[in-house]
């Protein structure tokens, strides 16, 4: 059921393009008028709900580019290990680890998540028997914040079957130190492990879908994504989100992105009969994902130039060689997907690019397929020339910058880090950068991403790259109109003009004509898809509906 509403009282902001208005009416889950109140109270009939803004500020929607709404509704269920929940030392790791273990029975896995090495006080992971020590009775294995490696205990190695004769993966790393392995495994050793985790039952992975859905409503979000589906739980993930679909707890428009193979889901979808759709507007089936390289703040991402020299130098890990990879992009945009292509590294968004050049042919031309580089992080003017000719579109994740601007500096130097997600400059060369989390590798609250946008500033206050600041409006463009534009749907959300989706949010704040601290402290406090309530902080929407 959805809810005609006439909100006014404060700004409404339709677009970067058509700035603001002083009014907006719902109807048939569309923008059916948007205007000064005059116009907009004209074309209301006689009864209308009304939402008083009362100074606030109602935008389109937020959409989420980019992130990973199954793992993040199942790390909600993980011991949380994030720096911005108190984890600094390695004993609150540890201690955060042994207090799970006793909630948990002998023998089953204990999982964490989102530990960073580099700002913990021991500036190390922990150990493979550091963990041990802390869960005598269980395989540990937690996840660093990139998702790009992890560690894993005594008793995980051994129940994977991992030892110091182990092939190392290609493209990935099994560490040891002193002939003893140390539990971390980067990039596609992790699979090592994760064939021995349970796959999450289907019911489960509906609940984890939903859990996360809730999360993101009340953070102003009416469209998501899913940027590996196949991943957590493999080819069954289809059939959570369609169930979940189907019962009415898919909270957001999904944007879905097939992993491809040789780990993920692809070809047995192909096999399948799954086709790109990116009409549904609700479960859209858009594209595959395949990685390139690692992560910077893990030193895996893939560059021309070493790592500094205090970092062991290195220029990272390639996850395939040009030959492999260049072979699944062909296959993938003969099959018709989008290109949803990992890469952080200069030298690794060169081999996805030239794939992309190699897969171009007249028959199947990749302009106009809105294929995408996830991430890219560190590009040269030359890629991004490159990049506009064929409408590759950039997918960065500005708050990469908040989260792990001061571990670049360590690990790149200044000038790098400085042109690491060149928002300005994209913008003003047209490229229609998205903005995104990668949550849950970043936290999916979208006003410190509008903040970083705005402030190019870290969580320590350290500004990185001042040239590349954003308006406020220009940084709503990108969560809204931008991440759109990648789904082929700017004609039917992320602005609102009559005719397009009721997908709405109102902001506690005008951040619109607000000093960048008080963008971070700003919340959603209403959020609608195509007219439908999916959160409503205050219960003002239904307290609306109550006094009709
Ligand atoms: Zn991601």
């Amino acid at each position: 059921m959805t809810t005609d509403m006439l909100i006014a009282g404060g700004r409404v902001f339709r677009s970067l393009a058509g700035g603001f208005a002083e009014a907006v009416l719902l109807r048939d889950g569309r923008v059916a008028a948007i205007g000064t109140l005059q116009d907009v109270q004209d074309a209301a009939s006689p009864g209308v709900k009304r939402i008083d803004l009362g100074g606030r500020v109602a935008i389109p929607a937020f959409n989420e580019a980019h992130m990973h709404l199954l793992s993040y509704g199942r790390g909600l269920r993980q011991v949380n290990l994030r720096p911005d929940d108190g984890v600094h030392t390695l004993d609150t790791l540890l201690s955060r680890i042994a207090a799970a273990a006793k909630r948990t029975k002998p023998g089953d896995w204990v999982l964490g998540r989102g530990y960073d090495h580099v700002v913990l006080d021991a500036g190390r992971h922990p150990t493979a028997e550091e963990l041990q020590q802390a869960a005598l009775d269980h395989p540990v294995y937690i996840v660093r914040t990139c998702c790009h490696m992890g560690v894993a205990s005594t008793a995980a190695l051994r129940l994977a079957g991992i030892g110091h004769n182990t092939p190392v993966p290609e493209g990935g790393a099994i560490e040891s130190r002193g002939g003893r392995l140390t539990g971390l495994l980067q990039e596609r050793a992790q699979g090592l492990i994760k064939e021995h985790v349970p796959v999450p039952s289907e019911t489960s992975m509906v609940e984890d879908i939903e859990a996360a859905g809730r999360d993101l409503a009340a953070r102003g979000f009416a469209t998501a994504s899913d940027m590996n589906v196949g991943m957590t739980g493999g080819f069954a993930e289809i059939g959570a989100y369609r169930r979940a679909l189907e019962e009415g707890r898919l909270m957001q428009r999904m944007w879905q992105v097939l992993a491809g193979n040789p780990e993920g889901i692809a070809d047995e979808a192909w096999e399948s009969g799954l086709r790109p759709d990116t009409t549904d507007d609700m479960l859209a089936w858009g594209g595959v994902k395949t990685f390139a390289d690692g992560s910077a703040g893990g030193l895996t991402a893939a560059f021309f130039d070493p790592y500094e020299a205090s970092q062991g130098g290195g220029t990272g890990i390639f996850c395939f060689s040009d030959a492999e990879q260049h072979a699944m992009l062909a296959k993938y945009h003969a099959q018709g997907w989008q290109l949803d292509i990992h890469a952080i590294g200069d030298a690794a968004i060169e081999q996805v690019l030239a794939g992309m050049e190699a897969a171009d042919t007249q028959a199947m031309p990749v302009l106009g397929r809105r294929h995408r580089i996830e991430h890219c992080g560190f590009l040269n003017a030359g890629q991004r020339r490159r990049m506009k000719a064929r409408g590759i579109i950039p997918v960065p994740q500005p708050v990469f910058l908040y989260e792990f601007g001061d571990v670049y500096l360590k690990v790149l130097g200044r000038t790098r880090s400085e042109a690491r997600y060149p928002m300005r400059t994209w913008f003003d060369e047209g490229h229609n950068p998205s903005a995104s989390s990668d949550s849950p590798v970043c936290t999916v609250d979208p006003f410190v991403n509008i903040y970083t946008m705005m402030t190019r500033k870290t969580v320590r206050g350290t500004v990185i790259g001042a040239d590349q600041c954003l308006t406020a409006a220009e940084a709503v463009h990108c969560y809204t109109w931008a991440g759109a534009y990648t789904q082929f749907a700017e004609n039917r959300r992320g602005t609102l003009e009559v005719g397009q989706f009721a997908d709405l949010t109102v902001l506690s704040c005008d951040i619109f004509d607000a000093a960048p601290e008080d963008v971070l402290t700003t919340q959603a406090d209403l959020t609608l898809r195509g007219g439908t309530i999916l959160f409503d902080r205050h219960g003002e929407a239904a307290a609306a509906a109550a006094a009709q």
